[in-house]
């Protein structure tokens, strides 16, 4: 059942889910721009009559709760962590609230997440409808590192395509990866040509590889490589070559919006995975040459001696 719908003053262009979530999955788990059923919100101290001993059960009916996001500070954290409300919000039956709520990582104190809500919960309910306007750092767990370096120069249009993705916007979020991926194909082939040399792969790959970076087109370029890749590369038993070739060819002329959203989805997460491969090939090329030198030089010691 949606609460949500019943709202008369929907702001406009938003989708609207029906499932009724909790404030937590509100926070972690929905996009901006996403009209949600929310069951939960703190209300307000004066909303209730005091209860005679404060009980941990009666406090937590006034505090937002804590969430779990990925906090991004190298040092001491780099995964999922635990968030606490550093923002008193209370929503009442009758209220519709805008609101920035911060949010900072427990372990290190450091990184801080900013929501812009609104929030609306009708008289006589205890559903409320919300909405994220948006938040800082963006929405969604982190793209790779590697997939930065990979891509660098276009960076910014890749973001551009994951916050189109997260808004629901398949043939927008298409588009931007299509473009990225085509400007930065040298790049990507010529990461796999090194890769593939280091793991000694078939010679008739790293001639077709070489030929496909003077194709002007990525899809077309990478129907002249017909042989497999090395195991290292594969992902999930399959060709990411292939499989992006596959994503990226028709595309938003023939299809629905919808099936662009899953193509850009399957384009990014390929994208990722080639990435952290790549970059693990390289550099346990470099570990190896280290371990193998470092082994050499105690050998030559031992001779000397
Ligand atoms: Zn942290």
């Amino acid at each position: 059942m949606s609460e949500g719908k019943k709202r008369d003053n929907n702001p406009q262009g938003q989708q609207q889910e029906s499932k009724t979530i909790s404030v937590r999955a509100f926070f972690e788990t929905t996009p901006p721009g996403v009209l949600v059923s929310v069951k939960g919100f703190p209300r307000s101290r004066s909303s209730f009559a005091p209860p005679s001993i404060h009980s941990m059960q009666n406090l937590d009916q006034y505090v937002l709760p804590d969430i779990e996001l990925h906090c991004p500070t190298e040092k001491n954290c780099g995964g999922i962590r635990t968030y606490s409300a550093h923002t008193e919000f209370s929503l009442d039956q009758g209220q519709d609230l805008f609101a920035f709520i911060e949010y900072r990582c427990r372990n290190c104190g450091e990184s801080i997440k900013i929501f812009a809500i609104q929030a609306a919960l009708p008289h006589g309910r205890d559903v409320a409808s919300a909405c994220k306007f948006g938040e800082r750092p963006s929405f969604g767990p982190p793209l790779p590192s590697k997939l930065i370096d990979l891509l660098r120069p276009e960076w910014e249009y890749f973001q551009k395509g994951r916050r189109a993705e997260n808004q629901g916007l398949g043939i927008g979020a298409f588009s931007y990866y299509r473009r990225v991926i085509e400007s930065q194909k040298g790049v990507i082939l010529e990461e796999i040509i090194k890769a593939a040399e280091k793991l000694n792969a078939d010679p008739h790959l790293i001639a077709e590889l070489s030929r496909a970076k003077s194709e002007t087109q990525f899809t077309k370029a990478l129907e002249g490589v017909k042989s497999s890749l090395p195991s290292q590369l594969m992902i999930a038993g399959a060709n990411p070559l292939l499989l992006l070739h596959d994503a990226l060819s028709e595309g938003m002329h023939k299809e629905s919006d919808e099936e662009c959203l899953k193509k850009a989805g399957d384009i990014r997460v390929i994208m990722a995975e080639l990435a952290e491969r790549l970059a693990q090939v390289l550099k346990e090329d470099q570990e190896l040459k280290a371990a193998v030198s470092r082994l050499q030089k105690l050998r030559q010691q031992r001779g000397n001696g």
